[in-house]
């Protein structure tokens, strides 16, 4: 029996092994007599699966030792206060308010300037407002601050359904402040081009596992800069120290992301799945494009390979569309409620097999009504 097709835009879907392998280790991990949950964070049998989950992701991603990796807690909304709270002071005068430069590109990064005004001196670089958010900015048009002591992107918007395809290059913009990258949604999705990176963070409910794990990797020498205000287990410096065990992680989480991190690996690491989810974007936006029925706003040149925005041009279906989808088995199709239209999240744990019947769907019912 094989389970519908899930387009959650978050909590996602996870791919049927991985939680098939968390199910036979509910009762008694490997023989220790005790479900994953019900250990000690401190204890050997987590600890080697700490270990092997951090390795393998280092490994998965080509994380270079100069960056630590932080298992955190609070998402990525927390993160838009975290992150000012640890950097922006860093290069400002002793006691006086630091600066960051926001570039913005849809609700997510929105709302990471809008946080971070409580901590900094935030200031709008660019912004893709004006267009609706249906395309990205031109990095040598962002107007960038002398003072930033970062500089912060949304590198995918999971609500607008736009992506930067590469990272923009700080350096050759003649800035020298750390990029700043929320790769909630589409990280794991592609390689990660760690030489125009600072700091990297996302929560696990897209692409990585379970809600609960916010992964932050973050490159060391910009650790130790906290503000005074800023919560010990939010201070980056005191979890590096601690291995992310200055408070309690969320074990479970974490474990589940591991199995993850292995099936990942399985399906040949990051090009073979950057080669996939390419080739399953193409093929639904293809199908969007051909259409008379269906339209997407978003640049070609920018449009997410994880997150695909949709609208009914006689939105009086819609109701109907997604019914007839729910019965074909093709799952949470709604659009975020900002938005309103449809919206296909489809993440790493989305096969070929799942787009093709969306893409099938989506021509029956143009053709049809169902
Ligand atoms: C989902 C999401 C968030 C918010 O994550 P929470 O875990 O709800 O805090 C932030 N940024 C992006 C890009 C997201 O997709």
């Amino acid at each position: 029996m094989s389970r519908p097709f899930n387009f959650s835009a978050g909590p996602a879907a996870i791919a049927e092994e991985v939680l098939r392998e968390a199910a036979a280790d509910m009762l008694d991990w490997h023989g220790s007599g005790m479900g994953v949950m019900e250990m000690s964070h401190r204890g050997p049998e987590f600890g080697a699966i700490y270990q092997q989950t951090q390795s393998d992701l280092r490994e998965l991603l080509a994380i270079p030792a100069q960056f630590k990796i932080l298992f955190m807690q609070g998402g990525g909304l927390a993160e838009n206060a975290i992150v000012p709270m640890n950097l922006s002071a860093r290069t400002a005068a002793p006691g006086a308010r630091g600066t960051a430069d926001f570039v913005v590109t849809g609700s997510w990064s929105q709302k990471s300037l809008q946080e971070a005004t409580k901590y900094c001196n935030a200031q709008l670089a660019a912004s893709s407002a004006p267009n609706g958010h249906t395309s990205l900015p031109e990095p040598a048009s962002w107007q960038l601050s002398s003072k930033a002591s970062y500089v912060q992107v949304c590198t995918n918007e999971t609500i607008h359904g736009v992506e930067f395809h590469t990272l923009p290059d700080l350096a050759a913009l003649g800035c020298n402040a750390p990029l700043v990258i929320d790769f909630s949604s589409h990280v794991a999705s592609r390689p990660v081009d760690w030489s125009r990176v600072g700091l990297a963070f996302g929560g696990a409910q897209k692409n990585l596992g379970p809600a609960g794990l916010t992964l932050v990797v973050a490159r060391e020498d910009l650790l130790g800069h906290a503000l005074p205000i800023c919560p010990s287990a939010f201070d980056y410096k005191i979890v590096a120290d601690n291995q992310s065990m200055f408070n309690t992680p969320p074990t479970y989480s974490i474990y589940i992301a591991g199995l993850v991190f292995q099936w990942l690996k399985r399906q040949g690491g990051m090009a073979a799945m950057e080669a996939r989810n390419i080739a399953k974007a193409t093929l639904l936006y293809e199908a969007i494009d051909q259409s008379q029925l269906y339209y997407n706003k978003v640049d070609p040149h920018c449009r997410s390979r994880m997150n695909v925005p949709f609208y009914l041009r006689d939105e009086r279906l819609n109701d109907a569309f997604l019914a007839g989808a729910k019965a074909r088995g093709l799952l949470q199709l709604k659009g975020h409620k900002s938005v309103g239209g449809m919206r296909a999240s489809i993440y790493n744990a989305m096969p070929l097999a799942g787009v093709q019947a969306l893409v099938d769907y989506l021509h029956d019912f143009e053709k049809t009504g169902g």
